[in-house]
């Protein structure tokens, strides 16, 4: 099947699954829009090298589908009568998945999202690995440990959910939040208030008026800002100033061709900053470890998504 290949609803109905699929153990990621997705080739590589060493996994298979959130309930139940493992959620059946569940991982039901699926004889259980693939990239590209510093994280949607829920599991002393708007930011410390464990804390405020960061804060930027080159900064430059807030780094959940308007300010500041990419390779990883029962080599999965990126050969 040539890689660039998307799969609608339509396409999956006419499909002989159970014939063509027989001798294969799928995977999909299912979105809508989906094209755009870095997931098949990502998942492609590793799954190239793990048959390297387990000839088995010549017949895993990782495909992409265009599926709207009326078509999910349908297209899950075909896909698990075809043998599928499991399945990558993105927008926006992450949280559409949810009623048609039969089971979940804990700090997935808290979050109220779920990114894994894993088919089994009963059903469709949901994990989410946003919050380890955003944990593994900050450690692997930034040097740095959540449970260590403050967190100072832009943003109050589905990604920002993920990283403030690791933040707490990991121990997180002090965790701020900003978001545009307030409903949604009051809905996020809704969530997070109730899990707080003691010695932490859990602080708000409007992205218009952002606190003076203390010493060593992670910045995360988990809004939308920064997909786009034009994108204005979430934060204002004057915030990061290494004199004011020494120690400090940044992560940017936004990934493409460009660099962030956000991260080309810390890092003339001089200020550590990446983007988003390492967070999509080991939230990757981590769920084909989940359908593999294999360690997986995230470095590889962010060499192929990152030539997919830049179109590099
Ligand atoms: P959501 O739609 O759930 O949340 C979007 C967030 O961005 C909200 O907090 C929203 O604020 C904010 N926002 C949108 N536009 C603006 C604006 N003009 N000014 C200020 N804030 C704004 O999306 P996700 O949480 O799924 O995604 C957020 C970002 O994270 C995206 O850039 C996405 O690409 C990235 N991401 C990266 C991943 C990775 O693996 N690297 C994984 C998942 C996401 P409001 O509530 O006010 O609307």
């Amino acid at each position: 099947m040539p890689s660039t290949e998307t799969w609608t609803l339509e396409e999956v109905r006419q499909r002989g699954f159970a014939e063509a699929l027989a001798e294969v153990t799928p995977l999909a990621v299912i979105g809508y829009p989906v094209r755009h997705s870095l997931s098949p080739v990502m998942h492609r590589a590793a799954l190239d090298l793990l048959a390297r060493i387990a000839p088995e996994f010549q017949r895993w298979q990782y495909h992409r589908i265009e599926a709207n959130a009326e078509s999910l309930p349908e297209l899950l139940e075909r896909l698990h009568r075809a043998g599928f493992r499991g399945l990558n959620l993105t927008l926006p059946h992450k949280v559409e998945v949810l009623p048609l569940l039969t089971g979940i991982a804990p700090e997935a039901e808290v979050m109220g999202a779920v990114n894994t699926l894993v088919f089994g004889a009963s059903g469709y259980f949901g994990t989410n690995t946003d919050g380890y693939g955003f944990s593994r990239a900050v450690k692997e590209e930034l040097g740095r440990e959540l449970g260590k510093a403050p967190l100072v994280l832009l943003g109050a949607g589905g990604a920002a959910r993920a990283i403030a829920m690791q933040a707490m599991i990991e121990g997180c002393p002090e965790i701020w939040i900003g978001n545009r708007s307030r409903s949604r930011l009051q809905e996020l410390v809704n969530l997070l208030a109730p899990i707080l464990r003691e010695g932490q804390s859990l602080k708000s405020f409007s992205l218009r008026e952002p606190p003076t960061l203390p010493s060593n804060t992670l910045i995360v930027n988990a809004t939308s800002l920064g997909l786009k080159p034009e994108d204005a900064c979430p934060l204002p430059v004057d915030k990061l100033s290494p004199e004011h807030s020494p120690g400090m780094a940044l992560f940017d959940t936004t990934y493409g061709r460009h660099e962030s308007q956000l991260v080309k300010a810390a890092r003339a500041q001089g200020i550590p900053a990446v983007q988003g990419l390492g967070m999509l390779t080991w939230q990757g990883a981590r769920s084909l470890e989940i359908w593999t029962g294999r360690e997986v080599d995230g470095s590889v999965m962010r060499e192929a998504a990152l030539k997919a990126l830049t179109g590099a050969e």
